[in-house]
């Protein structure tokens, strides 16, 4: 099947039933909530991309399987142009959303990519898990569903492993195995998009222990599965904000949900690692997930930061706060941020690697420094924005001042330095508000902090896994100094 158009997206989550709650509410139709239908809305604006002539080509390649355009974010890289198309879609899709919706549909795609070209690590546990692997991969591909996942477990007990804390299934586990698949019991988060999503992915991050073996699991299911449910966060928007005051927030508010399985039954050609700390912890660093993963997370992320940059240069035009040196010192500083990422995706695509099914894929290290240092540099630009904006940010009208009797106070009162008219001003503080300052921005700056796991220990293990022998080398030379001098 060729790529979806969103009403066929829209009609598809219509046809299910998945099991939502919001503020202590079932949500009977998804589709129509309105903490839930504008996200949707954006999903589906960005499928009906895949079939605008002027995105269409760069949006898709041919399937393999059937010739049709499928989603470029599925495509195998054979060199670098490979990996620069891959890029062009990550990047076309962001910047329709400003880089505000982190779990567009791509973000799933490559890591479905990534699963397949590393199938050999699922085959570890058997070659039928491999080709449930494949399968699947070929499946989501060839029907373009859009997938959420839930890798998290809980944070109820974070000192203690996951078969240790007071039950045994608190955390997602397997509870016993029938002739059709796995019973899977217990609680995962934070899955964004999940309301809306077709499918959830249930993969590990590789920090079991050798006692976790009931909860070394990875899994796929349709998300109206039975006994799967899904609590959401509460909306900061249920629908009656103004797109004047909250331009941000009323389009790219992304619902996270935990997702409880309640005894759910994972079919068995579902099942991609059963049983098996050794593959389950191997599935990060084997399969080079993270090669895939932080190539369309840093061009996204690339995305945010340059709109983000944008409004604080806006802000300082418009009060000419940019005419002093220590805003400029500032604003300098972003920008660096903005180069040093360009720099870093420049990199890791042009230094690519051969993987073992002989594509190519980007190099870690860059991104991985991407992926580590924005969690510092994005609420460094958020804080930028707010110290350029400060009392002004907080001085602003909404749309409804404007039809008041206060309107005339409006525009005298509100107008900037810049030849921006005072109604496009007071727009601009508005948009830098809801990045800065209200629970949608606070969301997004948790987002870019958390989303890709704790970042304190993956710096951390930066240090473990980069390569500093030219560092090492340079200090044993100049060690050599001193021998010569006496
Ligand atoms: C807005 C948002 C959206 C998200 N969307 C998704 C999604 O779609 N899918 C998904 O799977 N996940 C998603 N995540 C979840 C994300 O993956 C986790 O938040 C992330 O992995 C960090 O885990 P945690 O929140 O449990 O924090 P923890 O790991 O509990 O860390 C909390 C703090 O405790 C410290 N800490 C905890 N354990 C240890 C330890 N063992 N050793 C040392 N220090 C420790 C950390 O350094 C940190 O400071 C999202 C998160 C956010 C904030």
């Amino acid at each position: 099947m060729p790529v979806r158009t969103g009403k066929q997206y829209i009609d598809g989550l219509k046809t299910r039933s998945p099991e939502v709650w919001i503020g202590g509410e079932h949500v009977d139709d998804v589709t129509t909530h309105p903490a839930l239908s504008r996200s949707m809305e954006q999903i589906a604006h960005l499928l009906d991309m895949q079939h605008d002539p002027q995105y269409a080509e760069a949006l898709t390649y041919e399937s393999p399987k059937t010739g049709d355009p499928v989603g470029a974010s599925f495509m195998p890289a054979a060199d670098r142009a490979g990996l620069e198309k891959r890029s062009e879609c990550y990047r076309l899709w962001a910047a329709e959303t400003f880089g505000m919706m982190g779990r567009s549909p791509d973000s799933m795609n490559v890591v479905l990519l990534s699963f397949a070209e590393g199938r050999d690590v699922f085959a570890r546990g058997g070659e039928r898990f491999a080709e449930n692997m494949v399968g699947y991969y070929e499946y989501v591909r060839e029907n373009d569903l859009f997938l959420t996942h839930a890798l998290v477990q809980p944070p109820t007990d974070r000192s203690k492993a996951s078969a240790d804390q007071t039950e045994e299934f608190l955390h997602v586990g397997a509870v016993r195995e029938t002739a059709d698949g796995i019973v899977v019991r217990g609680a995962r988060m934070l899955a964004t998009l999940g309301p809306v999503a077709d499918e959830v992915l249930v993969y590990n991050l590789p920090l079991l222990q050798p006692q976790d073996t009931k909860h070394a699991l990875a899994f796929a299911l349709p998300i109206d599965a039975p006994g799967l449910r899904q609590i959401c966060r509460e909306p900061f928007d249920s629908g009656g904000r103004s797109a004047f005051d909250h331009p941000l927030g009323v389009n790219f508010e992304e619902p996270d949900a935990m997702m409880i399985f309640d005894d759910v039954l994972v079919p068995w050609d579902r099942v991609f690692v059963h049983d098996n700390v050794a593959i389950s912890n191997a599935v990060f660093p084997d399969t080079n997930l993270r090669n895939y993963t932080a190539h369309q997370t840093a061009v996204r992320g690339l995305v945010k930061l340059q709109f983000a940059v944008g409004v604080a240069i806006a802000m300082a035009r418009a009060a000419k706060t940019d005419q002093f040196l220590h805003v400029r010192h500032m604003l300098g500083e972003c920008l660096n941020y903005v180069e040093i990422v360009r720099s870093c995706i420049l990199s890791a695509e042009m230094e690519h690697e051969t993987t073992r099914v002989g594509t190519v894929r980007p190099r870690f290290e860059p991104l991985q420094v991407i992926r580590t240092m924005l969690p510092e540099w994005y609420p460094r630009v958020v804080e930028v924005i707010q110290t350029i904006g400060a009392g002004g940010l907080l001085a602003m009208p909404t749309a409804a001042d404007f039809s008041s009797a206060v309107a005339a106070d409006i525009d005298k009162y509100y107008q900037g330095a810049d030849d921006r008219p005072t109604e496009e001003r007071i727009k601009l503080y508005r948009l830098a508000w809801d990045l800065c300052g209200d629970a949608f921005g606070m969301r997004q700056l948790q987002y870019e902090r958390y989303y890709a796991g704790d970042p304190y220990r993956a710096k951390a293990m930066n240090y473990v896994t980069f390569d500093s022998r030219t560092c090492d080398d340079l200090v044993e030379r100049a060690l050599g100094l001193a021998e010569r001098l006496e």
